[in-house]
């Protein structure tokens, strides 16, 4: 399997249940490596961009509300097969049908405050990346 990047989003919800170190824990224990990192108060106009996609959507505007409600930690993971890894570490989008042990089964209270975000695809995950970082941002160690 290749080596990939992928973007991960400590969401509002999980920041706030201070939860940054466990979660970051996971990651590490399952050989992703943390290459870029950074806290954000995401703007309206930042988590629109973020989310276009599901900008027609009806949970759009509810969505862009919550990820504007408190700092987010914003990470880029690097390892073998990472973006399908990090997806796996956080489990199913609605917590109630996340498998048991994994972030969202763990920290998710509902399907919208789901605990964190990862990039589905390498297209998405290169586009995310460069949503919040620039290359000389990232630190790789090889
Ligand atoms: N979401 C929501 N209600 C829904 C579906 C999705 O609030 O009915 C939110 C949720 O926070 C989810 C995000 O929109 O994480 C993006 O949805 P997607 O289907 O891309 O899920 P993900 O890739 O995050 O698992």
């Amino acid at each position: 399997m290749a080596t990939e990047r992928t973007l991960s989003i400590i969401k509002p919800d999980a920041v706030a249940k201070n939860v940054i170190g466990d979660i970051y824990s996971r990651f590490e224990k399952a050989g992703l490596q943390i290459v870029g990192a950074k806290m954000l108060h995401l703007s309206k106009e930042q988590a629109e961009g973020f989310y276009a996609e599901h900008a027609e959507r009806g949970f759009f505007a509810d969505l862009v509300s919550f990820m504007t409600s408190g700092p987010v930690m914003v990470q880029v993971l690097e390892g073998e097969g990472a973006i399908a890894k990090n997806r796996e570490l956080m489990g199913a989008t609605n917590p109630k049908e996340a498998a048991p042990g994994t972030i969202r089964a763990d920290f998710a209270s509902s399907i919208d405050a789901n605990a964190a975000h990862g990039s589905d695809a390498p297209e998405s995950a290169a586009r995310e990346i460069s949503y919040f970082f620039k290359e000389e941002e990232l630190c790789p160690r090889g």
